[in-house]
């Protein structure tokens, strides 16, 4: 197991081994097939095997697989992040959102001459040490408070508040407001489930942050061209100082990127003096395969087909689980999703963990013998791709209508 999340610690019970992919389905290696909404935790936005990404790789690959020099592909894929990003003049390249996240801390750090971060509840900024603190679904998940190995002393500069609690923010900013480097936020939060910013919160978040000469920063690793091309920011029209991008950037290949005002930018080695490197950065494959996912996603129509599939999905699940009685929120944006087997409204991490874990569980389980593939933990978004057609949606609504039955039989057990 690569990874703590995959491995049904949420829901117990086996964790499928995948053999292959296509389109919106995947197959496990005992033969049986599902309706895939985790697409590999984000990236999978145009389907698993997607023949524009294949062939953008066979020809990548063909030439050679790494160079450690600079290559043509890297600089088409920053260009077509800074042409679609608004708040990005300029880019670099990463193998992973948490090291994406990590290299925006140190130059916020740096820009700002201050060593404090202000990060919210229940967001997830990858598994660097000071944003391992309240940090979502993995580490909420397994109900452990950040984790062993992360010396105090990495996180005492970690300040928190409660996601869209702007009064929260401000009352640290009071506090502490000369040290405070950045405000790292997910601007849509999709490691507690699916939360979108209240009116005003990134708004609000944007304005202390320039009335304290703080830094404002979009974790954007997940909604980065999922909620919109352009990311949250393009779709609620505020302009952090600094971006991180992954998942879907990267087509599926390990790539992630942060970037932003170039003024900061160039604050970063070789140009400027805070340091950041990596062996496989800008990695050709990754690159092809980002370039080539991007560009089948700037066609007109996607993200209004993407959300109309997220929005029949979590409409069609709320419309059942009311005929059955049953308490359950959802959230959807763009291709992203989510649901609590709890009464709603969920604004943040509180009332995210109120959610009734034995009936997901119930409910998870059900769905994947019919053949639906969720994340398996109750604090995990879900991610539609354009290869989910009108039938995959209602094939899944099929299923929710037994899976339900089972969630509701739960009666006992912890909320957690
Ligand atoms: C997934 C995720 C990360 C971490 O990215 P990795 O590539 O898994 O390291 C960081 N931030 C957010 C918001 C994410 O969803």
């Amino acid at each position: 197991m690569n990874s703590a999340v995959r491995a049904f610690g949420a829901v117990g019970g086996t964790p499928r081994f995948i053999e292959k992919g296509k389109g919106c389905r995947v197959w496990d290696a005992d033969g049986n097939s599902y309706i895939d909404y985790v697409g590999s935790w984000g990236p999978l936005i145009v389907g698993h095997a997607n023949p524009s990404v294949l062939r953008a790789l066979r020809s990548a690959i063909s030439r050679g697989t790494s160079f450690g020099a600079p290559t043509e592909a890297e600089v088409e894929l920053a260009d077509a992040i800074c042409s679609a990003v608004p708040s990005v003049e300029q880019v670099r390249m990463v193998s992973s959102g948490t090291e994406a996240t990590m290299c925006a801390l140190r130059l916020a750090r740096a820009a700002t001459g201050r060593d404090r971060v202000l990060k919210f509840d229940g967001c997830y900024h990858g598994h660097v040490d000071p944003l391992l603190v309240a940090a979502g679904s993995g580490v909420a998940t397994l109900g452990v408070p950040g984790s062993v190995g992360v010396p105090s002393a990495f996180t005492d500069l970690t300040v928190q508040a409660p996601y869209n609690d702007l009064a929260a923010v401000d009352s640290a900013f009071a506090r502490w407001g000369r040290e405070i480097a950045c405000v790292l936020v997910e601007p849509v939060a999709g490691n507690m489930g699916c939360i979108l910013p209240v009116p005003g919160f990134l708004e609000g978040l944007r304005a202390l942050c320039d009335r304290h000469g703080a830094l404002l920063v979009f974790d954007e690793v997940m909604t980065g061209f999922r909620v919109a091309y352009g990311g949250a920011q393009q779709l609620f029209g505020v302009r952090p100082d600094l971006t991180c991008l992954g998942k879907v950037v990267g087509g599926g290949l390990p790539a992630a990127a942060f970037g932003g005002r170039r003024d900061l930018m160039q604050q970063i080695a070789p140009a400027g003096p805070v340091f950041q490197a990596g062996t496989l950065s800008g990695n050709p494959l990754a690159m092809a395969a980002g370039r080539a996912t991007l560009e089948l996603l700037r066609r007109p129509g996607v993200y209004p087909t993407l959300a109309a599939r997220g929005n029949a999905l979590v409409d069609g699940l709320a419309d059942i689980a009311r005929e059955q009685g049953i308490e359950f929120t959802t959230a959807a944006i763009g291709g992203m999703f989510g649901f609590y087997f709890h009464p709603g409204p969920v604004t943040g991490f509180e009332e995210a963990k109120k959610s009734r874990s034995d009936r997901f569980r119930a409910f998870f389980h059900a769905m994947l013998e019919q053949g639906v593939y969720l994340a398996p933990s109750p604090y995990e978004a879900g991610f539609v791709s354009t290869a989910h057609r009108p039938a995959d949606i209602e094939a899944t609504l099929s299923a929710a209508r037994v899976a339900f039955r089972r969630a509701a039989r739960v009666r006992t057990g912890t909320s957690r």
